[in-house]
């Protein structure tokens, strides 16, 4: 009865095709995957073990085949079903963590499920909730830099989780972990199969990993050289899958194509990063506007931060009346809110051009735009820490507290909303900055 849920049809991998440095990652691979499986990918560094999850994940383009998740043919997703499918049907981890340096724990935590529209503390109870059960919820409001390896993994498996996706990719997820997190990793991957019941591929080199796995593909030279049933889970009548017509049509700037995996380029994270920041910069500028006039702006912002449409055509939309597919606000409000954003997105920019320098003018501008009457004392303290802010060297707790300690004290003399206002500017701008 059971269809496969992953199936790989004809698949082949490319990198650099036609070019003096071609290679050939991935040959001719047929594989079907089945609900509540645990595999494990197994082979020696350079076979093609992470190009065929990234090839799962749609990370990866097929230079030739095709790639099925529940039915459908990731080819011909447009951008934004793929950013979907990334954010609620996958769930990877990867050896290297890729926190994101600027959020918190529980931000970094709860960043997929902003695509759902639930209130933040819906999404920051749910966070809690995962961060709870590994046990790391004392780690929430630090940064990743703060946390060991161990720790950093399960904030990631806890990330990997949050939309409850029927799907997890781990890429040599412990293989950057001393032996006891390490073991601990694997307990909980084991939990979420066996429990959860998650559909689990794992890459691994070490064969110790093995004995976990229900099944295990052995890979050599991008090529899958042998497989092990060690537990059968395929409904015995699995009939062979059928794939329906590919769309060919689909342009190639639709999808997302990523070159190198070793790791995630920064386009990357940003496309997925998108509908997040749209969310956040509405939520943060606007409280005034019904909930209808909010979420036409939210996809129009999002078309903007995807670079579709440009800053006269997103005040334009803002401005059309909704029904006739505008946003339904008036022409001021546009304006001025188009503004707002392009002065953030412009902070945003010059902290990553200019990281060491950009204190300077990230303060003046928030004195500016939040319209604070700063002494000389505390320009230059909440210039130090703006600093430590861009290195990533505070948590938001500390700078809050730092803002509106008293200057005898040694902080910046804020009164407390002024300080959490400056606080939520200053989180807004490292947000849109990662990119
Ligand atoms: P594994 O995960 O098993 O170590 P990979 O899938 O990373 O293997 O790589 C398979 C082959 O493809 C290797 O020869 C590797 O050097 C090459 N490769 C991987 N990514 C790229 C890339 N982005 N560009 C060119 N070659 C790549
Ligand atoms: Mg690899």
């Amino acid at each position: 009865m059971a269809d496969p849920l992953i199936a790989l049809r004809q698949l082949r991998i490319i990198y650099n095709q036609g070019r003096s440095n071609e290679v050939r990652a991935l040959e001719e691979t047929n594989l079907d995957i089945y609900r509540e499986e645990y595999i494990i990918v197994y082979g020696p560094s350079g076979c093609g073990k992470s190009t065929l999850l990234y090839s799962i994940a749609g990370l990866q383009r097929p230079t030739y085949g095709n790639v099925w998740v529940d039915g459908k043919n990731l080819a011909s997703f447009t951008r934004r079903e793929e950013a979907e499918f990334h954010q609620s049907k996958i769930g990877m981890i990867f050896q290297a963590f890729y926190l994101i340096p600027s959020l918190s724990v529980i931000d970094n935590v709860c960043l997929p499920k902003t695509f759902r529209g639930e209130s933040p503390e819906i999404r920051r109870k749910d966070g809690l909730a995962l961060l709870r059960r590994f046990g790391i919820a004392e780690q929430m409001d630090k940064f990743p830099s703060q946390l060991s390896g161990g720790q950093k993994q399960r904030v990631a498996i806890a990330r990997a989780l949050i939309n409850n996706p029927e799907i997890i990719l781990a890429d040599e997820p412990v293989g950057n972990l001393d032996s006891e997190s390490a073991q601990n990793v694997l307990d909980i991957l084991k939990e979420l199969n066996e429990v959860d019941k998650k559909t689990i591929l794992m890459v691994t080199h070490n064969a110790e990993h093995l004995l976990y796995a229900d099944r295990i593909i052995a890979m050599k030279d991008g090529r899958i050289e042998k497989e092990t049933v060690q537990k059968e889970k395929r409904a015995p009548s699995a009939r062979s899958f059928t794939p329906v017509a590919v769309d060919d049509t689909i342009s190639p700037e639709l999808r997302i194509l990523m070159g190198s995996f070793r790791s995630l380029s920064s386009d990357q994270l940003n496309v997925l990063l998108i509908p997040f920041k749209a969310k956040q910069l509405l939520a943060h500028t606007l409280s005034h506007l019904t909930e209808e006039q909010l979420a036409m702006a939210e996809s129009f912002l999002k078309e903007y931060l995807f670079s579709n449409i440009d800053e006269n055509q997103f005040t334009s939309k803002l401005d059309i009346d909704i029904d006739k597919g505008g946003a339904g606000w008036n022409k001021k409000q546009a304006k001025s809110f188009t503004l707002r954003i392009e002065s953030l997105i412009r902070e945003a920019k010059n902290i990553a051009e200019h990281p060491e320098e950009a204190h300077t003018p990230l303060c003046q501008y928030l004195e500016r735009e939040l319209d604070l009457k700063l002494s000389e004392t505390s320009r230059s303290r909440l210039e130090s820490l703006l600093k430590l802010r861009i290195e990533n060297q505070v948590t938001r707790t500390e700078m809050l507290k730092r803002l509106d300690s008293s200057l005898a004290l040694g902080g910046i003399g804020l009164y407390r909303n002024t300080a959490e206002r400056v606080v939520r500017e200053i989180e807004i701008i490292m947000l849109l900055k990662y990119a």
